[in-house]
Formats: C-alpha cells, structure tokens, sequence
C-alpha cells in the first residue's frame, strides 16, 4: 500500500524501483536476490507481508515459495500458507494479476494474515518466472494504481531474476546426456559445435564489464590492489593539498572525502574478501563499488544518493590503477571459445594467433555480421544470451557450445562431453562425406546448372572458399578492410588488396560490393550517430555523399583488375533509381579520369543489389540498368518483415520462409528473366538448404554463401530435379506460414535422404 502519496511521487517510485533492480544485478547468489527483493518491496510499498514464489521448472503452473518477508511476524496456521500457495498458482495460471480483499482473500474469517491479497505473475521474454505478493493484515483493497506500481516493478526485476538464476546454474554445472542436462538458450548464431574454455572480451574502462577471473596467487593480486589504493588514495590527497591550483575550499574537501572512501575499510575490506575468494582484484573491486554504490542509491535524501556517483568514480580511478599497475595480457586459452556482451567482427579479428573455436555474444542474431563472419570461419555461434545469464562468469569455463540448436552448456561433465564428441564426429563423417563434390559442378540431376560461389570480407576467408570448391567470389564485403584500419585506407593500400583477391581467384569471377558501411558496421574514425542507423546513412548513400571515397575505391577495384578482368561490381542498399544512376555515371567517371591517366580499364560488369522493399517493387526499372542483379536477403527479410536483423528478442519473426519473402524473391528472378539478366542470390539463406531449395525452383542464375554451407547445397542440388523443386515451390506458394512451409521442404530433405541437412549430428 503506498499510504504516503506525497512522499512516493513517480519519480521517487521510479528511482527506487531502479535501486531494488541494481541491488538485483549484484547479488552474489539467488537467495540472497530473492530475499533482497521481498524486504525491499515491502519498504517501498508498505505492506505488511511480501512473498516471492518461483516456478517449478518441471511443472511451470506450480509456484514454490523462494522468500518472504513479513511472514513470520504473522505466521498463521498451515492451512493460511497454503492458500496464500493456491492463490499464487492462481495468479500464474491467469498470467494475470489477482486482487483480492478481505473475507475474499481468506478462507477463515479469522485469519489476519491475508486480508488484502495483491499478486502479479513475473514473465520474462513471455515464460512466467514467478509471482510478486504483497499482502495486508488489515482489511484493505489494493488499487489501480498499486497494482500497476507491482506490475511494473515484477516487469522490472524479471530480468534480474533470471540473471540470478542462472548464475546458480552457472557454478553447479551441466551432467547428464542431452535430453536432460540444463543448458542456456540463445540464437543460433553459426553451426557447429565446440569445446573449449570462455574468454570473456570487456570493455576496459567500464568497471560494470569486468569479468570474474580466478587467481592462484591471492596474496600477490592482495598486494596489487593494495598498492593501487594506496596509490589512487595519495594522488587525491596530493591534489586537495596542492598549492596554487585553483582549488576552492570546497573542492579540496570534496579530493579529501574521495581519498577517505578509497582507504575506507568498507571498501578495501569487501574487496580483500573478495580477492581472498579467489577473484582477481579487478572482478572483487567490481563487486564491492557496485555494492557501495546501490547503497547510496537506495538512499532517500537525494544529496546521499549523489555519492553513489562518487563511489563510480573512485571504483574507475581504483581500476585505471590496478590496469596501469599490472596491464591486463590478453592471454587465450588452448581452444578459446570468444565470450562479449556486445562483440563485433573486429573482436574475432583481434584473436591473432590463437585457436578460436566459437564465439558467445550477448546481442546480435544469426545475420549480424558477427555471425555471418563466424560461419565464414568454419565456428559456431551463439548469440543474444545477454539476458539469460551474467556473461562475465564465463571467464575460464570449460564450455560446450552447440551452434545448431543454439545452446550453451557450462562446465559440462563426461557424459555429456561424449555425446556432443559422437556428434562432432557424425559431423566430421558427414563433411568427408561431401568432399567428393568438392571438384564437381553444382548441377541438378535434370541438367540445372547453379554455380555456388561463396561470401568474403577478410583476406583470411579466401582459403575456405577455395577449400569449398567455389566457383568465385559472389561477394567481397569491402566494409571489414575499412573497419580494420584507423582511417580510410587509401586508393593504393585498397588497389593491393582487391589484386590479390582478383589474382587469387583469376580466371573466376569476383563481385566486389562498394562499402556499405553504417547499420551495425561503424568506423571508429567515421562516427555516424542515427536512433534509426539500418534506415539512416547506409551503404550507397554515404558514397553518394561522399563521391571522394566512392570514386577512390572504384578507381581501385578498376585498377586491380586490369589485366585480370575477372571483376564484378557491385552496389549495396539501392532504393531508388536515382541512386543508381548517380553510382553508374561515377563509375564511368572514375573509368574515363583512369584512361586519361593512361591505364587500361575493361568495363566490369555492373550489378546492383536487390535488398530493401522498393526494389523489388522497382526490379524491372533496376535490372534494365545493369548487367546482373544481386539479392541481399539478410537486409531485404529484414526490411520486409521489419525485423532487426541484430536483436536477438525478435530472432522468431525473422525468417526469409516468409511467404513475403518468398513472393518478393520470385518476383526479382522474374524480373531478371524477363529482362534477360542473371539473378544471384548472397544472403545468408542461400545457405539454408530449404530455402535453396525454393531458389532452385524459381531457377536462380547462381548463389553465394559462406564457404561452410556450400558443400551441403551442392548436395542438395546434386539431390533434386529442377522438376522437383518447382513441384515445391508451387506447394509452397500455397501456403501461408513460414512454419508449414519449413515443415514441408524438411520432410522433402529428409525423403531425399538428406537428414544430415537437416539435423545435423543426426546423419550417419
Ligand atoms: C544482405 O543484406 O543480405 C547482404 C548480403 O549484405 P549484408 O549482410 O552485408 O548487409
Ligand atoms: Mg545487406
């Protein structure tokens, strides 16, 4: 009951329901969360009981009692806590909250322990965790307004919880075989599976990133820290002595107060404790700032809540300190398994020399560029796990990843580690398996020929692709040579790059894509801020802005090729016709200044990519100017189904099985046909063996995937008659949902014979 109004403005609700989130995300265990929820909800909401059930993991409906606060002061018979149990099975059997007064509320007129009775389910990402009580001795009927304020602070800690949740499940390990041993689910990121240990890539100047890391040497890290606040403590008393700074009385008070709380026993106790667990000092400093900080926080009088702020700030100094004292190496495992809240591709091109087996994101999906450059590389990939457990704990954990259900197990035991090696092994059985069709053409039994060739952006990807057996290069992404560097590189250093992919691959075809930056592919040195970025400044609008840059790395990729020929051109994210035609005639501008220079340019072919929804609308008008059209189904399903192609909570609306995905894709290979141009597609569904299956029917000119994937669509196309296909896809033009048209290309797979397609492992 908030029985103040005047003291419980929104604003001060809403910093309190932040302080009992903070507090939430530093518990050290789930009693200890659950318990510090209880008794801070029945502060905020002055009631005289709070419970806090979670739900059976075996039977969701049943709700067990994990905390309560109130409780004993007003234990009443057995029978009271089990109806207060019903009452909270009732709740998450509504999934909605239940409000109950007085004699409503108690089965036994009697009972003071129930007379105002407000419960509200707890969901996170739409699973019900658990359920929020708050009850009142006294009759009393609970609000509106009340049972919103609940509402929304069990929205608030459902995260949390489940957080805490998993950090229980973290340290007790995954046994048992596959059916039944507890695992993390994320999105499938890339396909396969590794073993390895976690390596957990932090920010290093964010305090709230800092990994847990264990240390053998507790007495070594102890001194580290000690010199470090020493250290921090000194500097700030030199400061607030300093003569002839400019300091004004009060700030050297205020430099004062900053070294008192960096030698205050608070801190330096909890964090030698911390340490003295085992942590390094860095991960227990960590724990004790975000602990004095929610302290603060939770504090009414708003000038002591401003001193959260401090603790940060001095929390920041300590760690400068303890960085500049010790600098961290970047030290990788034998088999490291990548592990970042955020990771971009540069992350995987910073692990030089180390043995990377798979890579662990907190954000991001399958077509993030992050996981499209892993399965380049042959790793698996989970991503979007943020939410389901504190990352940072990961820090050298033995770990499974399973890359084709999008599964993580920590510490697993043996049992499990044989099962996931039988598998690995069906695996490896079935890629030796395919290495026959390695030097054959990618031809259907009826005689469709569909040259494969694959997808790059690092230099490093062009020895898969040639390992694969592909046929050429369908898209260089030249974005990643630019993202690598510290500056735009210059026409020379990209002239050496694109010759050696055109000499590498010569006499194949290269298709080099002009950058398409923006979206999720950022230049440090090029910042673009934009609340919308995949709908802002992207791709070929920015070389249109910027004909300076466009023009030097056409100039380039025209110079690389003199001699070889065997460049193709392409250009990302048209939306209109304009666009294009402003592209083409720098093109020919940039072909004309190089002839007049004195080099001899061939005319590459000209394509433009078909991705975003106007195109297709405008394919025909598109395809009458170029010389071949490219289909980019990562951003054009994205754009279609307006789902972020990087946010892992709406990873299940996106699926290029959409039947609008379907119909635009027909409409483009029309369109091409008619127009009497080839029609690629190098999205990463051309690597899905169903939809490949669908593209064989519409008689697709050619596809270009990661190097992985191409061995199996070489089966599949070796599989099934053209004939066939389109018998499929006029089945599947019938249909109205991406599931039923999933379900009928499976079952043509594995009628096929092509179970190992489908689920993997499961081949023999
Ligand atoms: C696409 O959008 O499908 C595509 C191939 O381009 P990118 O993934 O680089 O945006
Ligand atoms: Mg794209």
């Amino acid at each position: 009951m908030i029985r103040e109004p005047a003291s419980h403005s929104s604003l001060l609700l809403t910093t309190r329901f932040d302080a009992i989130v903070q507090s939430l995300g530093a518990a050290l265990d789930l009693d200890s969360a659950l318990q510090g929820i209880v008794q801070d909800v029945r502060n905020v909401f002055q009631v005289d009981i709070c419970l806090l059930y979670l739900s059976d993991p075996a039977r969701p409906e049943l709700q067990r009692l994990m905390a309560s606060d109130g409780l004993e002061a007003h234990a009443g018979p057995p029978l009271q806590h089990a109806f207060a149990d019903t009452l909270a099975n009732l709740v998450a059997e509504r999934s909605e909250p239940v409000n109950l007064c007085d004699s409503q509320a108690s089965p036994d007129h009697q009972d003071a322990n129930c007379q105002g009775y407000l419960g509200v389910p707890i969901m996170h990402q739409g699973v019900l965790l658990g359920v929020l009580v708050v009850q009142q001795k006294a009759r009393y009927r609970f609000s509106e307004s009340e049972l919103a304020s609940l509402a929304t602070l069990a929205a608030q800690i459902a995260g949390g919880i489940q957080l805490a949740k998993a950090r229980g499940r973290i340290n007790s390990g995954a046994s048992g075989d596959l059916s039944a041993a507890p695992f993390f689910e994320g999105v499938i990121g890339a396909p396969g599976i590794a073993f390895g240990t976690g390596h957990v890539v932090y920010a290093k100047a964010e305090l709230a990133r800092i990994p847990d890391r264990d240390v053998t040497d507790i007495d070594a890290e102890i001194a580290l820290f000690q010199a470090a606040v020493s250290h921090v403590a000194n500097e700030l008393d030199r400061i607030a002595e300093e003569q002839g700074g400019g300091l004004t009385a009060e700030d050297r008070t205020l430099f004062r107060a900053y070294a008192m709380i960096a030698r205050s026993d608070e801190l330096v106790t909890s964090t030698l404790a911390g340490i003295r667990q085992g942590n390094w000092a860095a991960g227990a400093l960590r724990n004790s700032i975000q602990e004095h900080a929610r302290y603060f926080e939770a504090m009414e009088d708003p000038y002591l809540r401003e001193r959260a702020d401090d603790i940060r700030d001095i929390g920041r100094a300590l760690l400068n300190e303890l960085q500049t004292l010790e600098p961290v190496e970047e030290r990788y495992p034998a088999r490291a398994i990548l592990v970042g809240e955020d990771l971009s591709p540069l992350d995987l091109a910073a692990v030089k020399g180390a043995h990377l087996v798979a890579v662990i994101s907190g954000h991001g999906s399958r077509l993030s560029h992050l996981a499209i450059l892993a399965r380049s590389m042959g790793i698996p990939a989970v991503m979007g796990l943020a939410d389901t457990l504190p990352l940072n704990s990961l820090h050298g954990k033995s770990l499974i990843v399973d890359g084709y259900e999008g599964r993580l197990y920590i510490e697993p035991d043996a049992n499990l580690k044989r099962e996931y090696r039988n598998i690995a092994a069906r695996e490896r059985r079935l890629s030796k398996k395919l290495r026959h069709l390695r030097d054959q053409t990618a031809q259907t039994p009826d005689g469709f020929r569909i040259p494969l060739y694959t997808n790059a952006g690092l230099l490093s990807d062009l020895n898969p692709s040639l390992a694969a057996g592909s046929e050429g290069i369908g898209l260089y992404r030249t974005e990643y040579p630019f993202m690598v560097r510290d500056s735009f590189p210059t026409e020379e250093e990209q002239y050496t790059l694109y010759r050696k992919i055109l000499q590498t691959f010569h006499p194949r075809p290269v298709t080099l894509r002009t950058l398409d930056i923006g979206g999720d592919k950022p230049l440090t040195y090029f910042p673009i801020q934009e609340t919308n970025p995949f709908l802002g400044w992207r791709g070929i609008r920015i070389s249109l802005d910027h004909p300076e840059m466009f023009l030097t790395q056409i100039r380039a990729m025209l110079r690389a090729s003199s001699g070889l020929d065997n460049l193709s051109l392409l250009l990302p994210m048209i939306s209109r016709v304009e666009d294009l035609d402003e592209a083409l005639i720098l093109i020919q501008r940039a072909r004309q200044e190089l002839e007049q220079e004195g080099h001899s340019v061939t005319q590459p072919l000209l394509g433009a990519m078909i991705e975003v929804p106007s195109a297709v609308f405008q394919v025909e008008a598109l395809a009458r100017r170029v010389d071949f059209l490219s289909v980019g189904t990562n951003d054009l399903t994205q754009y279609l189904l307006a789902v972020d192609r990087n946010n892992e909570r709406v990873a299940r609306w996106f699926d290029a099985l959409h039947p609008a995905v379907i119909q635009a894709l027909l409409r483009i290979i029309r369109a091409g046909k008619r127009c009497g141009i080839p029609v690629s597609v190098c999205g990463e569904a051309a690597g899905d063996p169903a939809v490949a299956l669908l593209l064989i029917g519409m008689g697709v000119s050619s596809l270009s995937l990661s190097a992985g994937d191409l061995p199996r669509i070489k089966w599949a196309i070796h599989s099934f008659s053209r004939q066939r296909a389109r018998a499929l896809l006029r089945q599947s033009l019938q249909l109205e949902q991406a599931s039923a048209i999933r379900t009928l290309l499976t079952q043509a797979l594995v009628d096929a014979g092509l179970e190992g397609l489908v689920h993997p492992g499961n081949s023999s």
